[in-house]
């Protein structure tokens, strides 16, 4: 042991005492002796020799991140050249597994008679442990965040909150490593360090998600918050450019400002929140401001969408199949009725399926409900077929239930169920992206296909007008959609694209059904283009059963 040994060892047989009190990290740095010694916990978590050791300058160095150590020796020549007694820093040590471990180490300076100083005791804290610093970011945790906004809410502070998400952070962590997507979140907390500077307090917030508060600003009539986001993604740019675009990431930003009071519903963060989840669901890349309107908007849709659930397993209360008409124009008579879901909701009304079929769509209740869709519609078509032998139904099919579902199965199980003719029913589907996105949807057509399951394509036009299919012959029926109808009597362009697609379809031996013929004006219009069958508000609105009985079944010569 030191020379010294009284004075070390009071200090040494007082810190066994308190250190059973605390999770801190009691220590006493000898600066003569060049001697360190810590509560005996501290070796079993850090990269040091042990509890206690000589040559403390050096070994101390090995212990602290490379990146601090400049700043800890600025700190210590300062104490032995007199200059300061104080030492109060957070930084990192490197733990056994040399990763960084934030911390803070606090400390007073005792000097000798002869002013020199002697020992350095005080304690260091694992600040993550404390929830305080998070290891990766070295940013403040939430939990302080929530400890400033009530701070700020008490003296009416004016300033925003930014919550910064990286796009797509689950796709960089599975794509890479963990590693790098934590690589990333800390390239992120440097771009928003340099973009920020010295306006801003910066927290890491759960998973990619950062904080940025901004307090007292001056507003120049612009939007400092969506400025800021501005700069923070011009430096995320920026530093992707420096590593050579190795990889690439967006980032999305939501933000509200503290005048947005409204003393109810969402606090502050959880407004941010709210306003990033916008953003993402918009399509990324972009920042949105909070907005009670959005937030409403929002809430109503969840509510809807446990509206439609209740409904479902209330034995599909509230839900009933309308059909409108489908003419057949060779014959002028009824070729059969597309089935066209509506839904009546004690709360709600009625509410359009633009509306309810994408919460449908969105929660997967689209696959019960499409079920109930199909076998409803077989059922009603069974029972108008006693009076109208032949009569076909039309029934659409979401993209959710030929992905997420064995619909082919579920439409086998009633066609055998009823004894129903497949050659009577037709499935739409609609034309989107969806229909581009890979093998799985294609092999399911082709199932379609193999089975003689009579396909159509609904809303041609509206989405990649992909030609292929038509080509493969994946399709019986292209329903074009009724923008191109509507535009065909001012639109020399649209006239010559249905014109064409309809001579085209033809020489392929496909058929041809217009959709959204309003009016006499646009019947007349569309009958010179030859469809072989023709839907609209012309022949009738889509009706309940009773109406579609009285006004239709049977009915011969319909023009
Ligand atoms: P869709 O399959 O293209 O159905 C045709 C839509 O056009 C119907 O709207 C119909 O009312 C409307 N329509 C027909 N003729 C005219 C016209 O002359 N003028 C105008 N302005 N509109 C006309 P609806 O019933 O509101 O349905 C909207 C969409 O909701 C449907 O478009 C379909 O994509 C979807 N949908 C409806 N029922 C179901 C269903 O049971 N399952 C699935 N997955 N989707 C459904
Ligand atoms: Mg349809
Ligand atoms: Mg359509």
């Amino acid at each position: 042991m030191v020379e010294k040994l009284d004075s070390f060892e009071q200090f040494d047989n007082v810190f066994k005492i308190i250190s059973k009190c605390t999770d801190d990290y009691l220590f006493i740095l000898d600066f003569i002796e060049d001697h360190y010694n810590i509560t005996e916990r501290a070796a079993e978590v850090f990269n040091i020799p042990g509890p206690d050791f000589y040559n403390a300058t050096e070994t101390l160095n090995n212990v602290v991140h490379p990146e601090d150590r400049e700043m800890l020796s600025d700190n210590l020549g300062m104490i032995k050249a007199g200059k300061s007694n104080g030492h109060d820093l957070e930084y990192k040590w490197l733990n056994k597994n040399g990763n960084p471990v934030w911390i803070s180490c606090r400390g007073q300076v005792i000097r000798n008679e002869q002013g020199e100083a002697h020992f350095l005791v005080g304690r260091v804290s694992e600040l993550g442990r404390k929830n305080k610093i998070d290891n990766i970011t070295g940013l403040y945790r939430e939990i302080s965040l929530h400890q400033n906004i009530a701070q700020m809410e008490k003296s009416s502070t004016n300033g925003f909150l930014l919550l910064i998400g990286i796009d797509n952070f689950k796709d960089i962590n599975e794509r890479y490593t963990k590693e790098v997507g934590n690589s990333t979140l800390k390239g992120l907390a440097k771009c928003i360090k340099k973009a920020a500077g010295s306006t801003a307090e910066i927290y890491r917030m759960s998973g990619d998600e950062i904080m940025v508060l901004c307090k007292d600003i001056v507003s120049d009539g612009m939007d400092p918050a969506k400025n800021m986001y501005k700069k923070i993604r011009a430096a995320v740019n920026e530093s992707i450019g420096e590593k050579g675009y190795r990889l690439f990431y967006t980032i999305s930003g939501g933000y509200v400002y503290f005048t947005e009071k409204d003393n109810f519903g969402l606090n502050y963060i959880e407004k941010a929140e709210f306003a990033l989840r916008i953003a993402k669901i918009r399509g990324k890349n972009m920042c949105i401001c909070y907005k009670q309107k959005d937030y409403d908007e929002y809430v109503q849709k969840l509510e809807m969408q446990e509206a439609l659930r209740k409904a479902a397993e209330n034995g599909f209360e509230g839900f009933e199949l309308y059909y409108q008409p489908i003419v057949n124009m060779e014959k002028a008579c009824i070729y059969g009725a597309e089935a066209l879901l509506r839904w009546r909701s004690g709360k709600f009304g009625m509410v359009s399926p633009g509306i309810f079929i994408p919460l449908l769509e969105e929660s997967g209740l689209i696959i019960p409900v499409g079920r109930w869709v199909i076998e409803e519609a077989m059922r009603q078509c069974l029972k108008w077929q006693e009076k109208c032998p032949g009569f076909r139904v039309n029934i659409n099919i979401s993209f959710v239930q030929l992905k997420k579902s064995n619909v082919i199965s579920d439409i086998d199980s009633y066609i055998e169920k009823y004894g129903f003719s497949s050659n009577n029913v037709l499935f739409e589907i609609t034309e989107s992206g969806e229909l581009e996105s890979g093998y799985a949807t294609q092999n399911i057509l082709e199932a379609f296909h193999r089975r003689s399951l009579n396909l159509a394509i609904d809303d041609f036009g509206t989405g990649y007008s992909n030609l292929r299919y038509i080509k493969e012959m994946m399709f019986n029926l292209v329903k074009i959609d009724q923008a191109f109808i509507r535009g065909i009597k001012s639109s020399q362009y649209d006239y010559m694209v249905v014109k064409q697609f309809t001579e085209l379809a033809h020489s392929l031996n496909l058929k041809v059904c217009y959709e959204g013929v309003e009016t006499e004006e646009d019947f007349k219009c569309v009958m010179e283009l030859k469809p072989d069958y023709i839907q609209g508000f012309y022949f009738s609105k889509p009706v309940p059963v009773a109406e579609f009985e009285e006004k239709f079944l049977g009915k011969e010569n319909v023009y």
